[in-house]
């Protein structure tokens, strides 16, 4: 059990003792760090006693109205429950944190941490006083952190009040800097300097901060001891808010790892043993773990920026690096880059990135322990000199995929802000490659250092007669010299060769990149097709919207193609059992349900709508058939080779084909695309599977034989499927149940839009969540749904049909993927983004590799696997995805909620609009639902569109050029919309979202 004393603190200079006013717990009680445990009066004022150590408070306790020499013990902590009272005699050295605050000091604006690595900040400046008025979204302060200088917000009203924390004070993470009261009379106008120990050191009063005031200079911390591997290192302290074993803070002393931040694997997340033995331990303690050499003299401490640099650069000895140079004439970069009016360095880090889609290992970086992460998102880096004299390193994000004008903007805006160091965290933090430019300070030749995350940093020297040099320090664990020696070669081409992609990076994109609807990335198409002398250096197996697509644009140019479908007509899914039919029904339910609102707008007798079924199936039939001709035509006339019949790997060059009619025979190929989509799943429910043959069991694959709406329908499933058709036989006349496993419906809609959507679709049909579905059983027309309620209150629905809308499932089974190498990831085909198969030469996309099962979700993928194959590196990217819910109204969605954003790092903001005061939404009695738009608050770029609107298939056009045209809410708020349209409300809400922004930025 260990002990640690709680001692009087110093509030100032000229406190030696303090009298305890009362004790806030007794002996026993749990205490967290940031607890106040007890009030002691001194010179000043009466103080709270703030402890930052967690454990239970331990006596003997000072007696209230004793009085206690600064230093000495007014109380214990133990880390054992029930450990009342330390032993009589025991001498405890080890201290626990403590704070002094005025009592009723007011809300703390603590010390935020504004990146993984940050311990402790600086104070810059002060932007309020004590004593000033501050609203929510007020800047109150700036703090320099490890990486850059940033802006404290506050998010509470109130007055600023002291102790405020000096100019210069280092601030633990956590720490109060200043209080908020709610008084201007309350506010105390103190303030204290905090050095790096964490000790109040002064007080006065605070006077406004001045640019010709020096920044305290904190005092240094004493250097740290060297860590020993003997078992006698005292452990670690407990990470905040986190359980750790004793054992656990032991061997993370010996290993200096930073407990804060480590995923915990024992009971309940408690950090054991073995996660600290996998951690890396942190830069700080890499750093320190090595040899030092004292100098005599007195040092000053170093700001977090300069400290940050000196344990990154310490740390980056444990990489074992080597240098490979090579010159490179740039005239004709420097020329090119003039021309489309780019910085010279966004041109070289364009050229960098365009070199790399051919060397990706360049842009990998070394995991511990013995992990390699494969990243394909090139986000560089680049040197940046600030204002002040330090280097600062803003990143380029997605070089890769942004034209090279985009990339220009997006570093004027950056440059700006590193040069004053006021860069957001996700503008720093986790580059994948650097680029360091000491050229313009004339250096002939250098190295530079990579850090810990990369795998290769670029130096840059001045030009030479022999050109420039560009030297590549790699770390060899990722790297070795040839891989470095190529991607230099390749580096040199394309930078003395800038024509061939600096123009694709415009507006001139070449045809496959500019028609593929993803990335454009720029490099010379070198095409991955095997050599030899196939029967088809591609096949397609399967004919839907993704084989199609990949088809198409392969035979557009020119390369000799087979698509072999198992279907007489291509179009798939889509076409034949999903997309279109769907729709074509909706259409009807819709002329039905539309009729509603007529008389609401002055015309009468239209509200008997008759539906005439055999009419209904005849158009849609005829939208079906004709547009099977139209594909089946338009693919025979761009001369891709369409087969009829089942395709199957023989080996990783061979597909047998078994056609409807006479014997099965093989193909050879080079490269081959799996596009065969994904059936619908039945899962093994006790008569679901037993009564599809006869019909009384239905799924998306088969309710197209319906002889009749039925009067009553079971649906079990709530997915998007299973809505949409709940609300066509809905308005088709159809008494509807829907039963959901889980307790929400549409569990894939963004949260706000699905839960105003179902309590719309509540009003209309029966919704049972939490069902446990027991059998599906009876004849067509006869059918008993049996199933019992989340409550275990067993029910039967009797119902002409049941749906079985449950999701669909690839099944890969008799392509004998086995034999070709290509890995499954669950049911589905495990492809990288480029939709390339663990087998090199087999692509895969569409429903059968899982993510979204949509359309133009797998028409996109197999024009990114056609961009690949003729040698464009092409992408697709989920997150620029889109959908719509056919429903009413309708839902859809683009890019990014909020909460997916967050969830990749990135600070997003969301406005959002009601339908019901948009002036045409009023006219046309359409006023449900919503709009809401998402922006990435550091770049003001939208990443987001969700609707919930009566046609939002139309409208989510203009959310979809938002999206993939990166537009930023500047761009929108100034775009005049046509009135009255609905596409008003886009204007609105990048005016509204903009103009809460800025309240909220700094002055
Ligand atoms: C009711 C319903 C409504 C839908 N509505 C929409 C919508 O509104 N919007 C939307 O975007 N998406 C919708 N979808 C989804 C859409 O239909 C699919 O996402 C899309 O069709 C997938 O395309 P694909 O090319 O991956 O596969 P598919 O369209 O399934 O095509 C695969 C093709 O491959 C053939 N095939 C399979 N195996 C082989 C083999 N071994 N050899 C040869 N041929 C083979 C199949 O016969 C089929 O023709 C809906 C789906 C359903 C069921």
């Amino acid at each position: 059990m260990n002990h640690y004393a709680i001692t009087m603190p110093q509030l100032s200079d000229t406190m030696t003792e303090g009298v305890v006013v009362t004790w806030e717990k007794q002996p026993g009680d749990k205490v967290e760090r940031g607890d106040i445990v007890a009030t002691v009066e001194t010179d000043k004022a009466i103080m709270d006693v703030e402890v930052f150590k967690a454990g239970y408070l331990a006596g003997p306790l000072a007696e209230v109205g004793a009085t206690i020499a600064v230093g000495a013990a007014l109380g214990y902590i133990t880390d054992t429950a029930g450990d009342v009272a330390i032993a009589a005699g025991e001498v405890v050295e080890e201290q626990a944190q403590t704070e002094m605050i005025p009592h009723h000091a007011g809300t703390p604006v603590v010390m935020p941490q504004l990146s993984d690595t940050m311990t402790e900040g600086v104070v810059v400046t002060w932007e309020k006083q004590p004593g000033d008025a501050i609203k929510r979204g007020d800047i109150v302060a700036t703090v320099e952190t490890d990486k850059a200088i940033m802006d404290v917000e506050v998010f509470q009203d109130g007055f600023l009040s002291g102790p405020i924390a000096d100019v210069g004070s280092v601030v633990e993470v956590g720490h109060p800097m200043a209080f908020i009261v709610d008084d201007a009379a309350k506010a105390n106008d103190t303030g204290v300097t905090i050095s790096a120990d964490h000790k109040v050191r002064d007080t006065h009063k605070v006077a406004p901060p001045s640019a010709d005031r020096p920044a305290h200079i904190p005092t240094p911390k004493a250097a740290p001891g060297q860590i020993s591997a003997s078992g006698n290192v005292p452990p670690v302290a407990r990470p905040q808010g986190r359980q750790a074993s004793p054992y656990a803070r032991k061997v993370a002393a010996q290993l200096g790892v930073n407990l804060a931040g480590l995923a915990g694997s024992g009971p309940s997340g408690v950090i054991v043993a073995a996660d600290v033995a996998r951690a890396r331990p942190s830069m700080a303690e890499v750093a320190h773990s090595l040899p030092q050499v004292d100098v005599p003299g007195q040092g000053r401490a170093m700001s977090s920026m300069e400290k940050a640099v000196s344990h990154a650069m310490t740390a980056s000895l444990t990489l074992p690096t080597f240098h490979v140079t090579v010159n490179i004439n740039t005239a004709a970069l420097t020329a090119a880059a003039k021309a489309k009016k780019v910085s010279v360095t966004v041109a070289i880090a364009k050229a960098c990135s365009v070199a790399m889609e051919k060397f990706p290992r360049m842009n990998w970086a070394y995991q511990p322990v013995d992990k390699l992460v494969e990243r394909s998102n090139h986000d560089f880096g680049v040197a940046v000199m600030s204002n002040d004299g330090g280097l600062v390193v803003p990143i380029l994000h997605g070089i890769e995929k942004k034209p090279i004008e985009a990339l220009q903007s997006d570093w004027t805006g950056l440059v700006e802000r590193a040069r004053v160091r006021k860069l957001a965290p996700p503008e720093y933090a986790n580059p994948t490659f650097t680029i360091s430019n000491m050229g313009m300070l004339g250096v002939s030749h250098f190295t530079a250092i990579p850090t810990p995350g990369i795998a290769a940093i670029l130096a840059i020297a001045a030009n030479g007669p022999q050109g420039t040099p560009f030297t590549v320090t790699g770390d060899h664990r990722v790297l070795n010299g040839a891989d470095v020696a190529l991607y230099l070669a390749t580096l040199k081409q394309t930078i003395e060769a800038p024509e061939g992609w600096i123009q694709g990076s415009g507006v001139g994109v070449p045809a496959a990149e500019a028609v593929s609807g993803t990335a454009a990335i720029t490099s010379v198409p070198v095409s991955p097709i095997p050599e030899g002398n196939w029967d088809f250096p591609v096949v397609v197996v399967g004919g839907g919207p993704g084989g199609e697509d990949c088809a198409r644009d392969l035979a557009d140019h020119g390369i000799k193609v087979m698509m072999v479908n198992n279907e007489p007509f291509p179009g798939g899914e889509c076409l034949w059992r999903g997309c279109i039919p769907s729709k074509a029904w909706r259409a009807a339910a819709d002329v039905i349900r539309n009729r509603a609102h007529d008389a609401e707008m002055g015309v009468d007798g239209t509200n008997t709508p008759k539906l005439n079924w055999d009419q209904v199936e005849r158009h849609r039939r005829w939208v079906q058939t004709s547009r099977g001709e139209m594909a089946l035509k338009a693919d025979k006339g761009m001369k891709i080779d369409v087969r009829e019949g089942y395709g199957e790997f023989v080996d990783a060059h061979t597909l047998k084909i078994t056609p409807v009619e006479g014997e099965p025979y093989t193909v050879s190929f080079g490269a081959a695309v799996i596009a065969t989509g994904a059936p619908a799943f039945v899962p093994p429910i006790p008569g679901a599977r037993e009564n599809l043959a006869n019909g009384g069991v239905v799924t998306s694959d088969t309710i197209w034989n319906l002889s009749s709406p039925p009067k009553k329908l079971g649906i079990v499933g709530g997915g998007v499927i299973g809505v949409e058709m709940a609300q066509i036989f809905r308005d088709f006349g159809t008494e509807v149940l829907m039963l959901e496993r889980n307790d929400r419906i549409l569990a894939e809609i963004e949260e706000e839009i699905g839960k105003v959507l179902i309590a719309s679709l509540e009003k209309e049909i029966t919704v049972v969540t939490g069902a446990a579905i027991h059998e599906a059983s009876g004849t067509p027309g006869a059918m008993k749904l049996r199933y019992a309620n989340k409550d275990g209150v067993e029910s039967v629905f009797d119902c002409d049909v049941v749906l079985m809308a449950t999701g669909k499932r690839p099944d890969t089974s008799r392509l004998n993927l086995d034999k070709v190498g290509v890995e499954l990831d669950g049911a589905a085909i495990r492809v990288n983004a480029r939709c390339q198969t663990s087998a090199a030469n087999i692509y895969a996309v569409g429903d059968v590799i899982g993510g979204y099962m949509l359309a133009h979700t797998a028409a996109t993928q197999g024009r990114v696997a056609a961009g690949n194959l003729l040698g464009h590196a092409s992408e697709y990217d989920q997150d620029r995805d889109c959908g719509v819910t056919f429903s009413r109204p309708q839902a859809g969605f683009v890019g990014l909620s909020v909460a997916q954003a967050k969830a990749k790092g990135i600070d997003a903001v969301e406005a959002k609009m009601p339908m019901s005061i948009d002036a045409k939404a009023m006219i046309t009695g359409e006023t449900e639902g919503m709009i809401k738009l998402v922006a990435d608050k550091a770049t003001g770029r939208i990443i987001g569109v969700h609707y919930l609107a009566d046609h939002t298939d139309t409208l989510i056009g203009i959310g979809v050029m938002m999206v993939a045209g990166e537009m930023t809410l500047t761009q929108v708020a100034k775009a005049i919309f046509p009135h009255p349209t609905q596409t008003e409300l886009f204007g609105e809400l990048a005016r509204r979202l903009l103009n809460r922004l800025r309240r909220t930025a700094k002055k």
